[in-house]
């Protein structure tokens, strides 16, 4: 093992892969990207929520990269994300993993000690005034009651983060893994200017995080397009570059630092603004997706038709029947018209055709319906449940389902983002 610092490249796709079977499929989407001319770092993410619900082992995950990376022949960089981790269940993934999503969106608004505040602000004159930030034409105008206020919101969160670090610094060793820390599963988005002071407050508690992720302006949902005002998106995101480059700067917080957008697949709309911001900043992105690929799957499977289709349709069927049990986790980031779902009689008399089209992330296809995509998003555990059943399908249905996750990653994804 060489002894330089862990970094993380320019730009990184997060891919999940709910039931270690995908690896491969996903990891041909980077080698395609690579023979394209684009370095795209692949890093696989579960989260410890997933792994509960599945009943795998961060170290299921370890394996099936390691063996996607030896089989593709892939000599370029990979990670292993300890997806939305905290100090209470971070240890399962400590040996395996090398990227650390550190999530301290619930302790976010928790009153932090008002002398950690009043001491953050003395320290911190810089940020009340009038700041012009490089690349940011409108002045952030901050008085010292602001900067308390976002202090106060996000300065117990923030020193959270550090105990975690601390955490698995002593166990991996300084420099041995890529940190990052996750603010995104809240309710309110955090404005550029709260960005800044969040950095500020990170850089004091001598946390070195590569990539941080913010929860921007408008919904993402889980697997389908982004709802929201595009064009305050596009200037909250530019912004939110301008704030890191600065805080690089003036915090001397790592030259990499980029911003990791979560829940990041499948937000077709917001591709072209994140593009463009990208190239005109010079900047890096994380784009992290999971569920993405376990929607590849139930199409690939759906699409081989026979007992593939059979077992989609299944799915679909269990699925529905435990829609309030499966949807209530995930309630703030679905938005589900149960209306808009098919009973399972309907959805059993359907080709392969109707049912790959309803699924497909494909707006353009009238068949698409985005309340089925999320339902079955959510419906991992039915899959999880069948056991073997469903495995076995998997690996019956192999060459359908490569391919669906291959050219999901490839052509939704990585091609408008970064090709
Ligand atoms: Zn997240």
């Amino acid at each position: 093992m060489s002894d330089s610092p862990l970094v993380i490249g320019k730009y990184s796709l997060g891919m999940g892969d709910r039931f270690a079977h995908e690896a491969e499929a996903q990891l041909a989407a980077c080698v395609a990207a690579r023979r394209l001319g684009v370095e795209i770092v692949p890093v696989w993410n579960k989260s410890n929520r997933e792994h509960n619900i599945i009943g795998s082992e961060p170290t299921s995950t370890r394996a099936a990269a390691d063996a996607a990376v030896k089989s593709l022949g892939w000599t370029a960089p990979y990670f292993l994300d300890a997806d939305h981790i905290g100090l209470k269940t971070v240890d399962r993934f400590v040996g395996v993993s090398d990227f650390f999503t550190i999530d301290v969106a619930d302790f976010i608004a928790q009153p932090a000690d008002p002398a950690a505040v009043k001491a953050f602000v003395d320290r911190h004159p810089e940020l009340v005034g009038t700041l012009t930030l490089a690349g940011i034409d409108r002045p952030f105008t901050t008085t010292r009651a602001d900067v308390e206020r976002t202090a106060a919101k996000f300065l117990l969160a923030v020193q959270e983060a550090g105990k975690v670090y601390r955490h698995i610094v002593s166990v991996k060793g300084v420099g041995r893994f890529v940190p990052e820390i996750s603010m995104d599963e809240t309710d309110s988005p955090q404005t550029p200017p709260e960005l800044l002071v969040i950095l500020a407050a990170i850089a004091d508690e001598g946390v070195p995080i590569q990539t941080i992720a913010p929860k921007f302006t408008g919904r993402f949902n889980k697997g389908v397009d982004y709802v929201g005002d595009l064009a305050q998106f596009e200037r909250e995101f530019n912004d939110d570059l301008c704030v890191i480059a600065h805080a690089v700067k003036q915090y001397g917080l790592p030259a990499n630092l980029k911003l990791s957008v979560h829940s990041g697949s499948d937000k077709f709309s917001i591709y072209p603004a994140i593009r463009r911001a990208l190239a005109k900043h010079g900047a890096g992105v994380h784009v992290k997706t999971a569920g993405t690929t376990w929607l590849e799957e139930v199409i690939g499977l759906a699409e081989a038709g026979g007992a593939g289709l059979a077992l989609a349709k299944e799915i679909y069927a269990e699925a529905l029947s435990h829609e309030d049990e499966l949807c209530q986790p995930y309630a703030t980031v679905i938005d589900i018209d149960p209306s808009k779902l098919p009973a399972a009689a309907v959805v059993n008399g359907w080709t392969g055709e109707q049912f790959v089209g309803a699924l497909r992330h494909d707006q353009k296809n009238p068949l698409y319906n985005a309340h089925i995509r999320q339902l079955i998003h959510v419906g991992f555990k039915v899959a999880a449940k069948m056991g073997p059943r469903y495995l076995d399908q998997l690996k019956a249905c192999r060459e359908s389902c490569a391919r669906n996750v291959t050219g999901n990653l490839l052509e939704r994804h990585i091609r408008p983002l970064f090709l």
